[in-house]
Order: structure tokens, then sequence, then C-alpha cells
């Protein structure tokens, strides 16, 4: 069985339904939906990347279908990838601040508005052929859209809290995580990078994984 758990079946329904939009001209178009969602990431984080955006979908199937051909996987050790997740913040203030000229970079747009010309094309086949050897390229180190909205959530008083009782420090959780959020070192998941994909969720061997509002520990009375 490809898929085990309903939650990721259910995800995948919703992420083809978006793809099938970017052809289908009666299905509803990703980019409303982004308008929508985005009210809600304050609260719950950020749904439209690991659940609508079509581009990130492309890279999720690209990296799903490079798993199944058992193509090597390039894992960036911490002490770089902690840097690395920067970039796409430092692209961010680039743009809004200075003004760098981005648009030759944003396969996002390209793709998630169908806009297939030779220089598009190039750019975003560049990005899904980088995916087929480290998960989600452009999500994880490109995307203003991705960091602006990470930004966002993370004041998000509901998302995922790791039970520290019932761990068992495998490390499952972090290895699938495509953004690389290191959910083993954190108690409440809130960390910009975090799409909501709930994967993390579902492989935890122990369930200690689930969807929860922030707690506010109490002061203990002989705290002083
Ligand atoms: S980070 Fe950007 S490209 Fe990736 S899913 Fe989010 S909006 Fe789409
Ligand atoms: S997968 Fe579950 S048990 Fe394993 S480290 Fe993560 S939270 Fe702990
Ligand atoms: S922390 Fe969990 S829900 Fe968030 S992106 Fe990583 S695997 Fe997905």
């Amino acid at each position: 069985m490809i898929f085990k758990k309903r939650i990721q079946v259910f995800r995948l329904i919703v992420q083809a339904f978006f793809m099938a939009g970017l052809v289908v001209p009666w299905l509803p178009h990703s980019e409303p939906v982004d308008k929508w969602l985005l009210w809600v990431v304050p609260v719950v984080g950020v749904f439209f990347c690991g659940w609508v955006c079509p581009f990130g979908t492309a890279q999720e199937w690209i990296a799903w279908i490079a798993r199944k051909l058992h193509l090597p996987r390039l894992q960036i050790p911490w002490k770089f990838q902690k840097y690395l997740q920067v970039s796409r913040y430092i692209w961010t203030a680039l743009i809004f601040f200075i003004g760098v000229h981005y648009a030759f970079l944003n396969a996002r747009f390209y793709f998630n508005n169908s806009l297939l010309t030779w220089t598009s094309g190039l750019i975003f086949a560049a990005f899904l052929l980088f995916g087929l050897f480290i998960d989600r390229p452009f999500c994880n180190y490109f995307c203003p859209k991705g960091a602006m909205e990470g930004i966002l959530s993370i004041v998000r008083p509901i998302s995922i809290k790791r039970d520290n009782n019932a761990c068992i420090h495998c490390r499952l959780c972090d290895k699938i995580c495509p953004m690389n959020v290191r959910v083993e070192h954190t108690d409440f998941v809130r960390h910009p990078n975090c799409i909501n994909c709930m994967k993390c969720i579902d492989i935890c061997p122990e369930k200690c994984l689930a969807f929860r509002l922030m707690q506010f520990k109490k002061k203990r009375e002989n705290d002083e």
C-alpha cells in the first residue's frame, strides 16, 4: 500500500485537485484559495504549502518518484542546513528592502499560473530536477511566499505537540520532514518551515505527535 494513513490519502486528493486546476478550466485555481488560507496562518500555521500549492505538490511528487526509483537523496548535515534554511528569508528581505529583481527565479509563480515559456519552463524544470535529490528545494531555499507565510505562522497557538514522555527519540519525524524541521528537538512545532503536511504525525511509531492547542506552563507556587 502506497499511502498507509487516511490523512495522507486525503491530502493527496486535495493536492491532485488543485494540480488539476492548472489545466481544467472549471476547477478552482490555487491562488484565490491562498488568500483565504492566509487568514488562518497565525492560528494554525501554513496549510497552503502542504496541501494546495501545485508547485509544492510537484516537488513532493518528484521526491516520491525519486524514492521509488531508489535515487540517492542528498542529506545535508544539520550544521550546514541551519544556515541554508535562512536563504529564503534573505531572498525575501532582498526583494522587499533592496528591490532585487526576483522574477527570473520565481518558479512557483510560473508553474502555478501555467506561464510556460522557454525561460520559465527551464527554471521550474531545473527545480524539479533538483527535487529528485533533495526535498522541496524551491520551498526550502528560494520561495519568498513560503518564507512570509512561515514568519506569520510562528505565533500560532495551535500546532503539533510532541509528548516527551512517550517519545522514544527514534528521530523518524526529523527524517521524514520535507522542510527540515527538527521535530524531535521541540515540544511544540512552531518552526516557520512547517507546512502542516502531517507526515511526522503519521510516521511516529509511538503516536506522540498530535495537533493541540498550546498550553502555557503555570508558574509553580514555590518558584521564586
Ligand atoms: S514554499 Fe512556495 S513553492 Fe513551496 S509550497 Fe509554499 S508557496 Fe508553494
Ligand atoms: S517519531 Fe515520534 S517517537 Fe520518534 S522521535 Fe519523533 S516524536 Fe519521538
Ligand atoms: S514538522 Fe511535520 S507537519 Fe511540519 S513540515 Fe515537517 S513533517 Fe510536515
